[in-house]
């Protein structure tokens, strides 16, 4: 899952970033309003965690550009506590969930699963396909019950292709959500994993569908 995290205050950006990384998101940041919309247009985010005092361009202002494309990227915004509007008018401009700072950084990783959650048809924190079975909150896969140890990339490749079950995905679209933008696009980097993951687990559970992508039953 791909997040962007717009923060101006470098600290909480950079510690953001590194908890998300950790647990095996992708992350771009922003440090302003129109470097996020910058970084908007020219990718594609799952979520985007978006500080309201921002210098430039302030949250709201972003989030009526994103919303303006009618776009359904699940948006949770960050604000000082003192300002009690903010969460009425973020709510009103189409945020999906607020967090008042300060916050535990646990705490809103939980909101931002469950707001991605909502996209997809995924119940609770586990999914269990054949003999998998994949406890998202803990980032942990099972195979007939025995934890498998997966690389975050591995992981992040399963949980996106199983939340996604019964379609094509391709190559491309893996790159754009488990990658930030700091990969490397041009290298085939991304089938060294597929092709590990694969091998971890049992015979065709990720079919490979030449030219097109990837599948799971
Ligand atoms: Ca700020």
């Amino acid at each position: 899952m791909k997040l962007l995290v717009v923060e101006d205050e470098q600290s909480l950006r950079s510690a953001l970033r590194k908890g998300f990384v950790k647990l095996g998101y992708a992350v771009d940041t922003a440090a302003d309003g129109e470097e996020a919309l910058e970084l908007y247009y020219s990718s594609v985010y799952d979520a985007i965690i978006l500080d309201i005092n921002l210098p430039k361009m302030d949250g709201f202002e972003v989030l009526k550009e994103l919303r303006k494309e009618n776009t359904d990227v699940r948006v949770i915004i960050l604000s000082a506590r003192s300002e009690l509007d903010d969460k009425i008018v973020g709510l009103d401009t189409g945020a999906n969930d607020y967090l008042a700072k300060p916050f535990h950084f646990m705490e809103l990783e939980a909101r931002v699963r469950a707001l991605l959650r909502r996209d997809f048809s995924t119940q609770g924190t586990e999914i269990v396909t054949g003999r998998l079975l994949l406890k998202t909150a803990l980032k942990k896969v099972y195979l007939d019950g025995i934890e498998i140890n997966l690389t975050k990339k591995e992981y992040g490749i399963l949980e996106y292709l199983l939340m996604h079950k019964g379609t094509i995905v391709s190559g491309e679209e893996l790159i754009e959500h488990v990658w930030d933008n700091e990969a490397d696009m041009f290298t085939n980097a991304f089938k060294v994993h597929v092709n590990a993951l694969r091998k971890k687990l049992p015979r065709d559970t990720i079919k490979n569908i030449r030219g097109q992508g990837y599948y799971v039953e």
